[in-house]
């Protein structure tokens, strides 16, 4: 298979002057910096590979990776190249952006099984070219409605650790991905589900290359995989992680995908799915002699039955002449960026030199964060402000206890809703990350946009599968605070969505779409949504290098966390105005790295800049329909 995507290089800086569009012509575009991008020669199609389950044809497997990709017609940007190209197939043949979103999606679920797929959930953010407006999708998964204070208890009233809650059916909310997919392709796509699941039924019965990716996130998960008896035929064949080179196949999750694609997800919401769903939660099928207790949950047939997608306002906005877009509770994505962005337009940026931008970036995100967890939660339940959250009078509160040249003592307390001046308000707990998830962005002719994060919450979700089905279940209950506390927006209750930190986000301007971005890394995923657009918009990197750059993040937490790269390029200037860092994990394992990165930058006459990780995540992968040089 040969992607058609061209490789960009970026030499050099180019001003925020061409996104805010003032002089972007292709001599523009050049002299700003953006050297035109070299074709990339065709990639050979992969050696055949080493099968555990028998051979494919190779030819018919996409293993080639573009972290750039620059033309017209459409694009996609995910971190797998057979799902980009799902996408980009479903763009070649006639659809749209939100078709190829589900393609893609679709496609995400067979070969990154442990971030995403039907047993979870997620947030989609769409701009309609004909209409110029932003609509979004809320596709998180709710908590059944047995669950409450004590979900998080076993028998004896004694909480149960994290990680025994993390693999358990207690922690497995309704999945939203399959509802939000019909949703989605009913609103906006031209595909039937039938039809967008296509490419990914064809990639689960023909199998994929396992990479290096997929072999090291089975091996993180192995122990607790083995304990669960389905999980383990499916991920640990012959006992251990399939190799890295080998052709792993899922013909159970092809035929879910054909009976949704068949029966709709209704399959899944009041059809035998479900009742297989309902089941596995109840009684989950724990290996023989498993270490760990695996507690069941329960999420019944009623409460699939209950689902509902959401369609949400759009949170917006204007950061230096641009429109940003993202999405609204259940998640905190929307707010807490739109909130940060808020904080920083207070400053003039320009001209400082990185250190300083960087200092302000990380202060804006420590206090966002601070009212993040004070304040925001599923809005059906509790009260969220979240117009005041986004509301410069309240940025300029939060504004001001930014010093220029000193880091602000964290954790620092959320703000006052009512104040006027520099108040804040009693401290609210912090919480942790997860490191799954997956975001894709597409774009079609037509100039039609998607911004798509979905998840199963932990790298393999809650670790079990669904006999015979395919696929993994959420952990996403998790997401809830699970220490209960009936005064916090995000304590757990009957029906409600836990709160999320994705942050699928596009940035129009007059109207019309310049960026789409987004990012998995649990609460990493709203730093890293912000620096990338900090890296862009304010220090003027070009796109692929804005997601490049190392990345650090300031959860309002009493250190910094940061790769190691970052560290070791902005550490010492920033040490001492008084930040601690703390390296985001060991060197070698995924947790060293904050987010995975998929954007999009638009240029004048349709054309498209698709760009991915170079590294993280093993790179991702990025696609046009008519590769083109500036
Ligand atoms: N469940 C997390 C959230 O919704 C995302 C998980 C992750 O990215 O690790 O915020």
């Amino acid at each position: 298979m040969t992607t058609s995507a061209t490789r960009a290089t970026t030499p050099g800086r180019r001003g925020w002057t061409g996104l805010l569009g003032v002089a972007v012509t292709g001599a523009a575009l050049v002299a700003g910096g953006l050297a035109p991008a070299a074709a990339a020669p065709a990639p050979a199609a992969p050696a055949a590979p080493a099968s555990a389950s028998g051979p494919a044809p190779a030819a018919a497997r996409q293993t080639e990776k573009n972290a750039v990709a620059f033309g017209t017609g459409g694009a996609v940007a995910s971190v797998d190249p057979e799902a980009t190209e799902a996408g980009l197939r479903v763009l070649r043949a006639g659809g749209n952006a939100v078709d190829a979103a589900v393609a893609t999606a679709a496609a995400l679920g067979v070969t990154e099984p442990y971030s995403a797929g039907v047993g979870g959930g997620g947030y989609l953010v769409h701009y309609d070219a004909r209409t110029r407006r932003v609509a979004t999708l809320d596709g998180r998964e709710t908590a059944p409605a047995g669950a409450g204070p004590d979900t998080f208890l076993d028998d004896a009233g004694k909480p149960y650790t994290f990680a025994q809650l993390v693999t358990s059916g207690r922690s497995v909310g309704v999945p939203g991905t399959p509802a939000t997919w019909e949703e989605a392709l009913d609103r906006w796509g031209t595909l039937s589900l039938r039809q967008a699941l296509r490419p990914a039924v064809r990639i689960a019965r023909r199998g994929f290359v396992v990479d290096e990716t997929f072999h090291r996130q089975t091996v993180e998960n192995q122990t607790r995989f083995r304990d669960i008896s389905t999980t383990a035929d499916l991920f640990l064949p012959d006992g251990d992680a399939p190799a890295v080179g080998s052709v792993f196949r899922n013909p159970d999750l092809a035929a879910t995908y054909e009976a949704l694609g068949r029966e709709g997800a209704d399959v899944l919401y009041r059809g035998r799915i479900g009742r297989d769903i309902a089941r596995t939660v109840q009684d989950p099928p724990t290996a023989v002699g498993a270490a760990l207790p695996v507690p069941a949950g329960t999420l019944a047939r009623a409460d699939l039955a209950r689902y509902r997608v959401l369609r949400q306002a759009p949170t917006r906005v204007r950061y230096r002449g641009l429109d940003v877009w993202g999405m609204a509770p259940s998640s905190s994505g929307g707010t807490t960026v739109g909130e940060a962005l808020n904080i920083l337009g207070t400053q003039r940026l320009a001209g400082m030199d990185d250190e300083q931008v960087l200092h302000h970036y990380l202060d804006a995100s420590a206090l966002a964060f601070a009212d993040r967890t004070a304040y925001v939660g599923d809005p059906a339940f509790v009260d969220v402000p979240t117009r005041t959250l986004l509301s410069r009078r309240f940025a300029r509160t939060r504004a001001c206890l930014v010093d220029p040249v000193r880091a602000l003592p964290t954790p620092t307390p959320p703000g006052d809703l009512d104040a006027r001046g520099c108040r804040t308000a009693p401290p609210a707990g912090a919480e942790g990350a997860g490191t799954s998830t997956t975001h894709l962005v597409t774009a079609d002719r037509w100039g039609d946009v998607v911004s798509y994060t979905l998840t199963i919450e932990q790298t393999g979700g809650s670790g079990i599968v669904v006999p015979g089905r395919g696929f993994l279940l959420n952990n996403e209950l998790t997401d809830f605070t699970t220490a209960y506390d009936p005064d916090d927006p995000n304590r757990i209750e009957p029906g409600k969505r836990p709160r999320s930190s994705m942050a699928p986000t596009i940035v129009t301007r007059r109207g019309r779409p310049v960026l789409a971005l987004g990012s998995p890394g649990g609460s990493t995923i709203i730093t890293t949504v912000l620096q990338t657009l900090v890296n862009r918009v304010d220090l003027g990197l070009t796109l692929p290098e804005a997601v490049a750059a190392p990345r650090a993040s300031h959860r309002n937490n009493a250190t910094v966390s940061a790769e190691q790269a970052f560290i070791d390029r902005y550490g010492p200037a920033l040490s001492a105005v008084g930040y601690t860092f703390t390296p985001s994990g060991a060197a070698g394992t995924s947790a060293a790295e904050i987010g995975a990165v998929t954007a999009l930058e638009f240029f004048p006459r349709g054309r498209v800049q698709a760009v991915a990780e170079p590294v993280r995540r093993g790179g991702g992968d990025a696609g046009v329909v008519r590769p083109r040089s500036r």
